[in-house]
């Protein structure tokens, strides 16, 4: 499989071929990237015929797209069968791409699609990276609504790249380190522009600090005490709040980048002033600012999305202690992006 292999072993692909070949198919994979090989127009047609199938490692299961065509979801299947989710978000002056690290996800926390389902197996770096070439293959196809043509100020390529697809980035720290080396200095996105989300693996979060990119951090906290968050994140048994926020503090110091936390707003659960209040001193403590995302709900947990006014009073709580916070709009509802969703579809 041509994503496979690292950008730098390519040759091994082309054996005989000469060398402008290599760097020919290179420029297709990672440059202007094409959803088959028989738009390789610089290619003969029998080379083009013998990678054809070997262009991209998963086949497309599911295509849905939402938004007026400015979401877009895929769950692909690899050959060996595990199923990977991608969501693409076009904004009017940016093109955002939600990708998973693992297929599955061994975290367990209890609100999530992902987690209730269990863990298959980590993603290789090069399927994590031909997530984002599949994205800039379809835009470049003219296959998303708002593209340049339609309105000029939008990217015709993916231009931010969050992990928050399904799986845990930092326990499958090698495979997605090399993902970001291979976006960042092969694919050219800034590194500004990568967030990698975590629920909280402290010894990730430290490598991920020492690395050279300037790549954004998001903690996936819900809860600000250990008795509440242990209830939901497991992984808070291993590594308390204590240690998460001293991991977060590092970075931010290693970085000099603000770390933003994650809240899934839960009905009943973790949307009392008493949580806003210590979720307040814990990212005044980090300088974070906090998104609030309401729950989707999933099938397996019997959990509910926070009332409005209990989310914009909890939002105002944050804000008249100095924390700013956003409230995450939620893209693709009706099509069940963004939390593991489409494949308890595509398994019922
Ligand atoms: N494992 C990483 C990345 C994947 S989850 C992490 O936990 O950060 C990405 C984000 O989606 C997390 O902030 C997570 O809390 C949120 N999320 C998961 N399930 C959700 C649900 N059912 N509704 C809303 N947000 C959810």
């Amino acid at each position: 499989m041509l994503y496979l292999n690292p950008p730098e072993d390519l040759a091994d692909e082309l054996p005989g071929e000469p060398g402008f070949r290599v760097a020919q198919l290179h420029e297709w994979l990672y440059d202007h990237p094409t959803e088959s090989t028989g738009q390789w127009s610089n290619f003969p047609k029998t080379l083009r015929d013998r990678l054809s199938t070997r262009l991209w490692p998963f086949t497309v299961e599911i295509e849905q797209t939402a938004d007026r065509g400015t979401t877009v979801k895929w769950l692909f299947r690899t050959p060996d069968g595990v199923s990977i989710e991608t969501v693409l978000m076009g904004y009017p002056n940016r093109v955002t791409l939600c990708v998973s690290s693992q297929a599955g996800c061994a975290m367990a926390c209890t609100f999530c699609a992902t987690g209730q389902f269990g863990f298959d197996r980590h993603l290789e770096a090069g399927e994590i990276v031909a997530q984002v070439a599949f994205a800039n293959a379809f835009i470049r196809a003219g296959r998303m609504s708002g593209v340049p043509g339609r309105n000029e100020a939008q990217p015709s390529r993916v231009t931010n790249v969050v992990f928050m697809g399904m799986g845990e980035p930092l326990a499958n720290y090698r495979r997605v380190r090399e993902s970001l080396r291979r976006m960042n200095e092969v694919m050219g996105i800034g590194a500004r522009s990568i967030t990698v989300s975590t629920v909280g693996v402290v010894p990730g979060i430290r490598l991920l600090a020492d690395e050279p990119w300037q790549v954004g951090l998001a903690i996936s906290l819900h809860a600000a005490d250990d008795a509440l968050r242990s209830k939901l994140v497991p992984l808070n048994e291993r590594y308390p709040l204590a240690e998460v926020e001293a991991a977060a503090a590092y970075y931010f110091e290693k970085k000099g980048r603000r770390v933003s936390i994650e809240w899934t707003m839960m009905n009943g659960v973790n949307d009392s002033q008493d949580q806003a209040g210590k979720l307040a001193e814990i990212a005044l403590r980090l300088g974070a600012h906090v998104n609030l995302i309401n729950l989707n709900p999933t099938p397996l947990s019997s959990e509910r999305p926070s009332h409005n006014r209990t989310l914009q009073r909890f939002k105002s709580t944050l804000e008249h202690r100095g924390v700013t916070a956003t409230k995450r709009e939620t893209r693709g509802q009706e099509i069940d992006a963004a939390c593991g969703q489409l494949r308890v579809r595509a398994s019922n």
